[in-house]
């Protein structure tokens, strides 16, 4: 957390006493130096300037002559600013210069007191420093045997004012306090300006910090600092830098595996080791009955409910190796599960994958039912032909008329044989898409009525009245004219098949929608039950094959891969002793295709 603002109130006001405390100690250690220094300076000269008076001129010749030493003590002072007395070897004073006269002070003025200098003055100490009672002013007193003197002028007194001095120390004092003052005042400044810094920097790297929190991994901290906060800054934003690109490696693995899951058929459910679902792809879900955002964090067992599953799960977990299995989960579900253990690191769990066996086992029985779909439909005509190979054989070729009947039927056979494999044919190479459409602009006239008259012939011999009602103002088709002649062909051909005796049949057209063109087949004929409707269109489909005449049943099978082929659809509309009407849709011829 970075300082509040009472928090820097609280640090400036004990940095502020700190330097307070520091400076006050440093001014009065400068003061007691500078005090010490220049009164030992002072006093130096004082006593030097005390010890040249005391070792100058004779005063033995003037000894007795009290004007000639007051003049020369008064010469003495006005040089030197002292005042100046002589004393004889029992300390009296002998003669003496006149007091001093400062204006500033009139008390310091004191002419007889000059005049009568004091007789109890002191003439023992060399140096001392005390009030001078003739000036009233702190003084150094300075006293030194008089080099060639007489009993009368043994000493002289040297009685320096210190006036000047203090003055002088009490200015150096104030300067030196408002140098500390200074001083103190512009170490505070600074030390505010760098707490000020740093806390700025604490604030950027906090508000950074909480930014690559949220998700804004490229937030950095722009600093221009140097020393240790600039280098906090920049190891902060390598750390950051660092920490982006480790992010958005993740990332891009995380996607890759999303997409990766996302994009594949079989369910995969990652597992952690104690069976908990970590992730599940969409396709899982979808076996599973279940979401995504559901299913995640929920125990594997919760999530497929089905005990058969989750037993796989712990047979893996129990052996440690890959469990396959299949199973059948419903009536018509079979699903196929592996589980894989894996085992890196922290990192271990499981990955289920989940296969939904059911469309493959369609085809499967859809393989099985159509070999034996075609097998039966075999078995019949070659049961006959080899009934009738028998009979012939057994005698039959003697009785020629019979022998030729037999024959007949044989050929018959044959014939259905002979359709049932071209049929066959035809459909396998229809349903593998290895018969390619010749798409040609036609008329709806050409193309349906053209495939119902084939069977006008057949129709006339069965008393069927055959109408083909189709308006030339139709638009023409884009479609492939043989194969869609081949369907009406077909449906024209199952009308005339299940139609009885006096029956009509028409073949009609009309505009579907914008892009389509419906024809109708429509017959007065035996109908179909509603329970087979739906089915009619599957291959080797017979409603009842006592009422067929020898279909085959692919004959609507193949007609509805042609049809969807040309990305039209088929069905029909029956009902039971009044007859049917097949529906197909064409696609309409547009200039753009043209
Ligand atoms: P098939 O070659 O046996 O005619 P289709 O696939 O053409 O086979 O027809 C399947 C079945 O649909 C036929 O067996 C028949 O029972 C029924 N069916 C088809 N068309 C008609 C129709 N117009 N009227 C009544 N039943 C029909």
């Amino acid at each position: 957390m970075y300082p509040t603002v009472g928090g820097r109130r609280r640090s400036i006001a004990v940095t502020s006493l700190i330097l307070a405390a520091i400076m006050t100690l440093c001014a009065v250690l400068t003061n007691r130096l500078l005090t010490g220094y220049l009164t030992s300076e002072f006093e130096r000269q004082a006593r030097e300037q005390a010890a040249i008076m005391a070792a100058g001129p004779s005063f033995r010749p003037i000894q007795n002559d009290a004007d000639a030493l007051k003049a020369l003590l008064n010469e003495w002072q006005a040089i030197s600013g002292a005042r100046l007395a002589l004393l004889d070897s029992t300390g009296r004073v002998t003669a003496a210069s006149d007091a001093p006269r400062p204006e500033s002070d009139p008390s310091n003025a004191r002419p007889e007191a000059a005049a009568a200098p004091a007789a109890h003055e002191e003439a023992d100490a060399d140096l001392v420093q005390r009030v001078d009672p003739v000036t009233g002013q702190e003084s150094l007193f300075i006293t030194l045997p008089v080099a060639e003197g007489s009993p009368a002028v043994a000493r002289l007194r040297f009685v320096l004012p210190m006036t000047g001095l203090n003055e002088r120390l009490a200015l150096l004092r104030n300067e030196v306090r408002g140098l500390a003052a200074l001083a103190g005042l512009l170490l505070l400044t600074l030390s505010i300006l760098h707490q000020e810094r740093t806390a700025q920097t604490i604030r950027q790297l906090t508000d950074v910090a909480d930014r690559i929190t949220t998700g804004e991994l490229s937030a950095r901290i722009l600093s221009l600092n140097t020393g240790d906060m600039g280098k906090l800054t920049r190891a902060f934003n390598r750390m950051a830098g660092e920490l982006e690109r480790e992010i958005q490696k993740q990332e891009r693995g995380r996607d890759r595996l999303y997409t990766v899951m996302h994009v594949m058929a079989d369910g995969v459910l990652i597992l952690t080791r104690k069976g908990k679902v970590r992730m599940i792809n969409p396709a899982a879900a979808a076996l599973l009955h279940t979401n995504e955002s559901t299913a995640e964090g929920r125990s594997f067992i919760q999530v497929v409910r089905d005990h058969r599953i989750a037993e796989v799960w712990q047979r893996c977990q129990e052996r440690g190796e890959q469990e396959v299995a299949a199973l059948e989960l419903g009536p018509d579900r079979f699903l196929r599960i592996i589980v894989t253990p894996f085992l890196r690191g922290a990192d271990r769990g499981y990955v289920v994958i989940l296969q939904d066996l059911t469309r493959m086992r369609r085809l499967q029985t859809v393989r099985q039912d159509f070999v034996s779909n075609v097998s039966h439909e075999l078995r019949t005509p070659l049961a006959s032909l080899r009934a009738l190979a028998d009979t012939l054989r057994d005698g039959a070729l003697d009785d020629p008329p019979a022998a030729i009947r037999f024959l007949d039927r044989m050929d018959v056979e044959v014939d259905s044989l002979t359709q049932l494999v071209e049929e066959l044919f035809e459909l396998v190479r229809i349903e593998s898409g290895q018969v390619p459409l010749h798409l040609r602009r036609a008329s709806v006239g050409s193309v349906a009525g053209g495939g119902a008259e084939r069977l006008r012939a057949q129709a006339d011999r069965k008393e069927l009245k055959l109408t083909v009602a189709i308006s030339e103002d139709l638009p023409d088709i884009l479609v492939d004219p043989d194969r869609v002649q081949q369907v009406i062909t077909n449906l024209v051909h199952n009308a005339v098949k299940f139609t009885p005796p006096k029956g009509s049949i028409s073949v009609s057209a009309q505009r579907h929608t914008d892009e389509f063109i419906v024809v109708s087949v429509s017959d007065t004929g035996i109908g179909i039950p509603p329970d087979d409707l739906p089915r009619i269109f599957e291959r080797f489909y017979k409603i009842d094959r006592a009422r067929t005449s020898g279909g085959t049943g692919l004959g609507l099978a193949i007609a509805k891969h042609i049809v969807q082929s040309h990305g039209g659809a088929i069905w029909a509309e029956s009902m039971p002793e009044r007859g049917s009407i097949f529906y197909l849709t064409l696609p309409i011829f547009t200039s753009e295709e043209g």
